[in-house]
């Protein structure tokens, strides 16, 4: 990965003795949570995990936050602390690694999960990834981190409690309180009512993922009876896309099957990789045998049960292929039953739709959470979130783990659940948690990965690919001789502006402006008047300034 647009930012001032938040990332927009804590002049960090781009950034998947701030100090960061092995939480450490270079603490499962990714990077022996026990506490310099269970998504997720000389703040990371969460315990409750008790919680950095959805407690053991019914109901092919890291719900899956005596079948490679991360963290130890396509070519399609990577429309995933027929192993038919055990992902909507309309039209019945109970949420709803500040009672709420609409209704909320003070903060924002005080910010960007290099949001690169993607591009070529007379007839390309044949009459007419521009006298006028006359014909035809390339080459 290549670093060279890291900023260089000016050394700021920190009073030494300050425990301070600083967020780098997860606030503002979904996804990228970075989060800094100081004391005594020494920092930890907590998760660095990866986002999502949008369509502002084509050609753009993956965004990682700007670590400039903490690149720079990196002597004084103690450790990164992971939460849980989500993407959004713990992808980006095989990107930004490396400008770190400090232990990474984290317990047994996603321990595991992250010693698979960094075998993918070719990054295992150089990271050191240091396992803490579920529950478990260590001493950092002058932070003392305790791990705290909570359910969430995905196994063995935690609660972070950062305690310090002069008190204590509890970073929920991703939770809710799932009374059976399928695999694993339920929260520690018990612990969080503790640190209620003593009155002198700081701050709470709280999940607000789910603050604006009307929706009661869902649980994961609530999902069981409703896939069975369904698949139970199905008298041929039945297959389950899911979010591959829901171990929970590939456990309620593989139970029913095994209830209903169908063969288990994964298709997808971070399915595979998820299930051996969970069997070798002690998980998936009673399920039902996963299996392979090979595996099951001469059982009845009715006895089996494919679980499917891609619940999101990804199209390289097994879902989307067996939506456009071309998957090596299956193919749907007329009465098969595709399960979305799944939500869709705000932004994803056309993508998902667009594959179960493929499915409904081959005749699958298509089953999702819209109709029928089959997903539980990993976020707390609103009833949880009063539930978590009645138990901890911190003096301060600090949202983050949402876009400010979220971060937003969550000061509110909180505070009619009685918190006293909370407060909204930006990528950025310095938070001096013992006096409740927005003290300063530091500009922080993201970046796009772009193969290995990174990408600004606004970079020329960018820029130039949201035009080129909207208004295509005209290229003129034009060979001249010492005295700017053309040698030869000038070329137009219009890529995304016009069509070769039945344009071709508007493109002779931008290659006869283009020719009578080589009469004037310096090359700079030429060029002005090339792009003007150019804009000047688009205008006529169509509302939009694509990008214009001359290039004349002078022999
Ligand atoms: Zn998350
Ligand atoms: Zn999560």
């Amino acid at each position: 990965m290549l670093f060279s647009h890291f900023n260089n930012l000016k050394l700021m001032n920190i009073n030494k003795n300050e425990f301070l938040f600083l967020p780098l990332g997860g606030v503002g927009r979904i996804g990228m949570n970075v989060s800094l804590y100081h004391y005594q002049g020494k920092w930890i960090m907590i998760d660095l995990g990866i986002g999502f781009a949008d369509e502002t950034m084509p050609g753009i998947e993956l965004l990682i936050a700007d670590l400039s701030f903490i690149a720079q100090r990196k002597k004084d960061l103690l450790g990164i602390i992971i939460t849980h092995a989500h993407e959004d939480h713990c992808g980006a450490v095989p990107y930004l690694w490396e400008k770190l270079q400090c232990p990474i603490y984290t317990t047994k499962f996603t321990v595991n999960f992250l010693k698979e990714k960094l075998k993918e990077f070719r990054l295992k022996d150089m990271v050191p990834v240091k396992e803490v026990d579920i529950n478990g506490s260590i001493n950092l310099g002058p932070f003392n981190i305790e791990f705290i269970n909570i359910t969430h998504s995905i196994p063995e997720a935690h609660s972070i409690l950062v305690s310090t000389g002069v008190g204590s703040a509890l970073h929920t990371g991703d939770w809710k309180f799932d009374p059976k969460p399928v695999i694993g315990s339920t929260s520690n409750v018990s612990r969080l009512k503790e640190i209620g008790g003593k009155g002198d919680l700081l701050a709470a950095i709280c999940d607000s993922t789910n603050i604006l959805s009307k929706h009661n407690p869902e649980s994961e053991g609530e999902i069981y009876n409703n896939i069975y019914n369904i698949i139970r109901r199905s008298k041929k092919l039945v297959a389950v896309s899911l979010f591959a890291s829901n171990v929970a719900r590939i456990e309620t899956i593989s139970q029913a099957a095994k209830a209903l005596n169908r063969k288990v079948v994964l298709l997808g490679r971070s399915l595979w990789k998820i299930v051996k991360v969970a069997q070798d963290s002690g998980y998936l130890t009673n399920s039902a045998q996963f299996l392979e396509a090979k595996d099951v070519a001469n059982l009845p399609r009715e006895k089996i049960l494919l679980i499917c990577t891609g619940c999101q429309g990804e199209p390289m995933a097994a879902t989307s292929k067996l939506a456009n027929r071309s998957h090596h192993a299956f193919k749907m038919q007329q009465g098969d039953t595709m399960i979305f055990s799944s939500k869709i992902i705000p932004g994803n909507e056309t993508r998902v739709h667009n594959i179960y309309n493929a499915f409904i039209e081959m005749g699958v019945e298509v089953v999702t959470e819209k109709t029928e109970h089959i997903h539980a949420s990993g976020h707390p709803v609103r009833a949880e979130l009063r539930e978590m500040y009645s138990l901890i009672k911190p003096k301060m709420s600090i949202p983050v783990h949402g876009e400010y609409i979220h971060t937003h209704a969550h000061v509110k909320f909180a505070k009619e659940c009685g918190v006293e003070k909370a407060i909204m903060v930006a990528p950025g924002d310095i938070v001096n948690l013992e006096s409740g005080e927005k003290i300063d910010s530091i500009d922080v960007d993201y970046f796009g990965v772009d193969g290995i290099l990174l990408r600004y949001p606004e970079s020329s690169v960018i820029k130039m690919r949201r035009k080129m993607r909207d208004a295509g591009a005209i290229v003129v070529t034009a060979v001249v001789n010492k005295k700017n007379k053309l040698l030869a007839k000038p070329k137009v390309f219009a890529p995304g502006v016009f069509e070769t044949i039945e344009d071709a009459a508007i493109i002779q007419r931008i290659i006869k402006t283009v020719e009578s521009a080589f009469g004037l006298q310096s090359m700079k006028k030429i060029r002005n008047k090339i792009e003007s006359s150019i804009f000047s014909i688009l205008r006529e035809y169509l509302l939009k300034r694509p990008i214009i390339e001359v290039q004349i080459e002078q022999v």
